[in-house]
């Protein structure tokens, strides 16, 4: 076809606000599925993102739609809203012309719609809006239109009003992108280049290459070269989604859509990186989108040692789908041997913690996050360290620098004080205060990004009713008055629980901490000490009184039944519990380190 009949566009909104519903909408409208096929948010089809709900990987499907006897051919990107997925908005991003942004219209504009217009504004993309959700008695979309023309300068007057779930309105915004998105520039008669925006690992094909094509075709049996990597390869199959996959004979210019090459080990393959024919090495690489730089640190450990290679294993295949996933090796005391891995933020974290043990059955032990440091010492060097135990001891330490991030609060005007006040508890500089709407701000705060990752999300939705909404970016590495916090488990030093604290604050967090670990670590048949330090000085000490009975003695003559349950629960605890010195530990004293009330850690965070 035609790169004239062609249309490249992707969804892009803050969550929730409906982007897999109406990508279904677009698949039903263009026939691509029957209505009787079509399930919920068809393109979520990993069992982890149809559970949360939350879309985590963005898929490419290619549609055939004819109109007024005319073909077009649309390339549908579907996105994750998320801020820790913004890397997978600019994968999108770099694949398209055009872009839908979505906007609930009884929510109005929050966030993320903030940060994804802008950055598909950077990226040069038209941006079509679209009012969500006009369906709902409490949509309000003339007031929303205003919004977003204030916010986001985008003209109110004409902005299309949707339903994704009735499907009221749809044809329209199909209309407007192939009307106002501009159809993919390129020389399809050049020597080939094509982006890479995504791959996968098959067990049966080795890697998929999910690729845009820029200029030129790329076929079946092609000698092709990656620019980046070098790698050079055959290409065996090439396919699209529609949205089931379709082999083809070629992608030519304009194009979206996957091919093989017979590639089985992970890191030849680089996101972002420019494929050529293997006969033309001298083209001009096609700009990469922004590498995304892992902010947010943990140790992951196998709960048994064994599973130290299958760990490795798992975490290979993860980092292929997810370029800004960080691993090494790392050994810790308490722990034994394991991986200091990085992420965007908490949900990514969460997410990748559980894809690990899910879909490949490792048990596993995690450590309190942590941001990366910079550290300035005597000699003027300076290095970034990204766990705690790093920090030099000696005494040569002139600097460290925190990471602080610019942070967005979109909220109700009337929470403008709580939220305030919260800032300035988490050590917050303020920047700006901006009226979208009549009783509609932005905040503009300039935040340590470890007090964001502590329990920031949680306490500003509780502090706004749940109104309120977050996004960030990085600013820099700043200096700050901040110390090591160590912690003693029956006097040896638990290396992993370490943590780097603001001065002011260490006294205050040794306490709580030391009491959520008293209620985390079961009672033993001896007395355990717990004790806080700031540079080998205590300030801190708790302890676990000795345990008197068996657990199984107060069953002595009872039911048989309750007593097996009782040494069964106790065995399925065992699993998750590290020994340190004579002390077991479980997984959740690692993690106490995380938030206020480990209780209200949600799986469901930023939603
Ligand atoms: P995403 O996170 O942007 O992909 O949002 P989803 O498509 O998953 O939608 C989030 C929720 O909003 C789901 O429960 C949808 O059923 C619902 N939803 C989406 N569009 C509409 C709409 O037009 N009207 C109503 N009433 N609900 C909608
Ligand atoms: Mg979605």
């Amino acid at each position: 076809m035609n790169p004239s009949q062609t249309r490249n566009f992707c969804i892009i909104a803050h969550v929730d606000h409906g982007k897999s519903t109406l990508a279904d909408r677009i698949l039903e409208h263009t026939g691509a599925v029957t209505a009787r096929e079509a399930r919920a948010q068809i393109l979520d089809d990993m069992d982890l993102e149809r559970e949360r709900g939350i879309t985590i990987k963005a898929k490419a499907v290619s549609l055939d739609y004819e109109v007024r006897g005319e073909t077009w051919k649309l390339n549908l990107i579907d996105t994750p809203g998320h801020v820790d997925f913004s890397y997978e908005v600019f994968r999108s991003l770099a694949a398209c012309e055009g872009a839908v942004l979505l906007v609930d219209a009884a929510q109005g504009v929050q966030a993320q719609s903030v940060s994804n217009a802008w950055l598909a504004t950077e990226a040069g993309l038209e941006i079509i809006p679209v009012l969500n959700k006009c369906d709902l008695p409490g949509a309000r979309p003339d007031e929303v239109a205003q919004e977003m023309e204030t916010a986001l300068g985008l003209e109110a007057t004409g902005m299309l009003q949707v339903s994704a779930k009735t499907g009221a309105g749809i044809e329209a915004v199909i209309d407007r992108v192939i009307n106002t998105i501009p159809p993919p520039s390129g020389d399809p008669d050049g020597p080939t280049r094509a982006l890479i925006f995504d791959a996968t690992y098959d067990d049966y094909r080795g890697v998929v290459i999910f690729v845009r094509v820029h200029d030129g075709t790329i076929r079946t049996g092609d000698r092709i070269r990656m620019l980046g990597t070098k790698t050079v390869c055959e290409v065996e199959q090439i396919g699209q989604f529609r949205p089931r996959p379709m082999s083809l004979k070629e992608l030519r210019t304009g194009d979206v859509g996957y091919f093989t090459a017979g590639i089985k080990t992970l890191h030849e393959v680089v996101v972002g990186d420019t494929v050529t024919l293997d006969k033309t090495p001298d083209v001009d690489p096609l700009p990469g989108y922004k590498q995304p730089v892992p902010m947010v640190f943990c140790g992951l450990y196998p709960t048994r040692n064994a599973d130290y290679p299958a760990l490795r294993k798992a975490l290979d295949r993860l980092s292929l789908n997810d370029s800004s996933l960080l691993f090494e090796p790392e050994t810790s005391d308490a722990l034994g041997f394991g991986f200091r891995c990085g992420f965007l933020g908490l949900l990514h974290m969460e997410i990748i913690q559980e894809r690990l043990e899910r879909e490949f059955d490792l048990s596993l032990v995690q450590t309190a996050p942590t941001v990366s440091y910079e550290i300035k010492v005597s000699s003027g060097e300076t290095f970034r360290i990204r766990t705690p135990s790093e920090l030099p001891e000696d005494g040569n330490v002139e600097e460290i620098r925190e990471p602080v991030v610019r942070g967005s609060i979109v909220l109700p005007a009337d929470c403008i004080g709580a939220v305030m006040t919260l800032n300035e508890e988490k050590r917050g500089k303020y920047i700006k205060t901006e009226y979208i709407g009549p009783t509609r701000v932005i905040l503009t705060y300039d935040l340590p990004l470890a007090e964001v990752i502590f329990d920031y999300y949680d306490r500003l939705k509780s502090v706004t009713r749940g109104y309120a909404t977050f996004d960030y970016e990085l600013v820099g590495f700043i200096a700050a008055d901040l110390v090591k916090l160590s912690i003693l488990v029956g006097g040896s030093q638990v290396d992993a629980m370490s943590a780097i604290v603001h001065r002011e604050e260490a006294y205050r967090r040794g306490r709580e901490l030391l009491v959520r670990l008293r209620k985390e670590i079961p009672r033993h048949l001896f007395e355990v000490a717990l004790q806080a330090a700031i540079g080998g000085r205590i300030i801190a000490r708790e302890s676990i009184k000795a345990l008197r009975k068996n657990v199984t003695a107060k069953c002595y003559g009872g039911d048989i039944t309750r007593k097996r349950k009782l040494l069964e629960k106790q065995k399925a605890g065992k699993r998750r519990m590290k020994q340190i010195g004579n002390v077991e530990i479980p997984q959740d004293a690692f993690m106490a380190m995380l938030s206020r009330s480990t209780d209200e850690r949600s799986s469901k965070r930023g939603k």
